[in-house]
């Protein structure tokens, strides 16, 4: 077998004697993997197992597997020859073992994490721009993906209270580089050099940046990637709805001047990865603008609320912040990865790499210019994953996301009153999202094992593969975790967890008691 293969075959083919229908410079596998007749198979295999995967009601969390039995499995289905045609039933088995070893996220069990079922229009959409793309960064090779940035950012313009022309709005891929991006923003302008000679001290000290504790560990990562430093992130206190407390922040802010830390940056979450709690956005807005600070909003979860009238509500203040981004592709149900980063003012987006011109980065802006977004994100290749959004956006219009959030949302409050009134169950928080969290409590279970017995009943449930739910630490205290992101789970199905975890719950005791490690 020749190792070069393609090379050596693309190169014959130049000569014209050898063509006869094939197209020009390819044959054997390399035509049949491109070929039109592949796409017409393997899209019909593939529908085929995703229309069943729509259909199936079944009570599905996720079916975990050791790595190596997996690792395993994976290679038994790698071709061992060089194979010229494809392999239908190849395909089919590998995306079988995705499907199974895949979150269930249309599973009314699926209760666990942040991703959501996506439409399936945009993910049918996802498939034509792979095989047809627009790198979005580019004007001259996305001309609609660059558009479909712009309509999308009038239309959340006028939910926020921003006059159109006068904000901006870049889409990227995910908020742990939105947020980077936009901290990248406030840093530099206050350290104007920063760019070019690098992070020092600045007229106002150490420059530092502050966060909430329970920010989201691609916030208090940006220290440590922007040359800040860890050891300069400050914390601020929380209130007993988890929220960043604004009078603790100004008490921390003054230690922290105290220290010789200059805070350029405040960074406020609207909806904790956590509990999804919204700090108080109005009040941080004034305490920013008072110390000259920055106030940037991870809203990577709750910014979608921006598009309901029940729940825009939550997010007062918001349009105070100088930046925010939120996650599409976790509340407006749209395929991975498509983040908008917000800015107040104008012409702030291209403060953020502020780069001469290169290549593909024309100096001289024009009416083509104008609309790309190249020099204001961090990706060079960029998919157009706006165009999802702008998609569900044209077919369904507002009202689409606005109805699957507010029920959602309805759904958890549900959940919470369900749980509070009953006496095994403790929640920890009134929902501000479609988080919740809570703790089993069953009767004869000392306080010390409740930790103990939280974690073991996440791990059993999950095990049992029925439900998947989550857990988190708060305040060093073990507790249960649902994200209902899943427009099928019904209020039958918060009953339906109960009895599982209270199933769940008994049989970890009658272990417990068996072994005598507790009672
Ligand atoms: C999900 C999430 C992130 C990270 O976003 P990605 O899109 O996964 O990069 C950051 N902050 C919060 C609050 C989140 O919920």
């Amino acid at each position: 077998m020749n190792s070069m293969p393609f090379a050596i075959r693309a190169h014959s083919a130049t000569n014209p004697a050898s063509c006869s229908s094939a197209p020009q410079g390819a044959t054997g596998a390399f035509t049949d993997a491109f070929g039109v007749d592949r796409l017409t198979e393997a899209v019909g295999i593939a529908t085929d197992k995703l229309t069943r995967m729509l259909d199936s009601d079944a009570l599905e969390g996720v079916s975990l597997e050791r790595p190596q039995d997996l690792l395993a499995e994976a290679r038994a289905l790698m071709t061992t020859q060089e194979s010229d045609s494809f392999d239908a039933e190849r395909f089919s088995d590998i995306l079988d073992l995705y499907i199974r070893t895949g979150v269930k996220l249309n599973s009314r069990g699926y209760m666990a994490r942040q991703f959501s079922s996506v439409a399936p229009v945009t993910a049918a959409f996802d498939l034509v721009s792979a095989m047809a793309p627009q790198p979005a960064s580019f004007y001259e090779v996305g001309q609609l993906a660059n558009v479909a940035d712009k309509i999308i950012a009038e239309e959340f313009g006028r939910r926020i209270g921003w006059e159109t022309g006068r904000f901006d709005m870049v889409s990227t891929s995910g908020a742990s580089l939105a947020n980077m991006t936009a901290v990248l923003v406030a840093r530099n302008r206050r350290l104007a050099d920063s760019w070019k000679a690098g992070v020092g001290d600045g007229a106002g000290g150490r420059p530092a940046i502050a966060m909430g504790e329970d920010a989201h560990f691609s916030v208090s990562r940006i220290g440590g990637i922007i040359g800040i430093g860890e050891d300069q992130i400050v914390r601020l206190p929380l209130d007993a709805r988890r929220r960043i407390c604004a009078k603790g922040a100004a008490a921390a802010l003054d230690a922290a001047a105290a220290r010789g830390l200059d805070v350029f940056c405040i960074v406020a979450a609207a909806g904790t990865t956590s509990v999804g709690a919204n700090d108080p956005l109005e009040a941080l807005a004034h305490l920013a603008r008072e110390r000259g600070a920055w106030l940037h909003v991870d809203a990577a979860h709750n910014g979608a609320f921006l598009l309901s009238d029940r729940l825009r509500g939550r997010l007062a203040g918001i349009e105070l912040a100088d930046s925010f981004c939120l996650d599409a592709h976790k509340t407006l149900f749209v395929p991975a990865m498509c983040t908008l980063l917000f800015y107040r003012e104008r012409g702030l987006a291209a403060t953020a790499f502020p780069q001469k011109a290169s290549y593909v980065l024309d100096p001289q802006e024009d009416e083509m210019s104008r609309f790309e977004s190249g020099t204001q994100n961090f990706e060079c290749t960029k998919r157009p994953a706006i165009l999802n959004l702008w998609l569900a956006w044209a077919l369904f219009g507002r009202r689409f996301f606005e109805e699957k959030l507010d029920y959602l949302t309805e759904l958890t409050d549900f959940a919470h009153d369900q749980l509070n009134d009953l006496c095994d169950f403790a929640v920890a928080h009134r929902p501000e999202s479609n988080i919740l969290c809570f703790t089993h409590r069953p009767p004869g279970v000392a306080a010390a094992d409740l930790g103990r017995l939280q974690l073991e009943l996440r791990n059993r449930i999950r095990a049992d593969g029925r439900y998947f739910i989550s857990k988190v630490d708060l305040d060093g205290e073990t507790v249960l975790r649902i994200v209902l992101m899943n427009h099928r789970i019904g209020r039958a199905d918060i009953a339906g967890l109960v009895e599982e975890i209270r199933q769940q719950a008994a049989a970890i005791i009658a272990d417990w008691t068996r072994q005598g490690v507790a009672a």
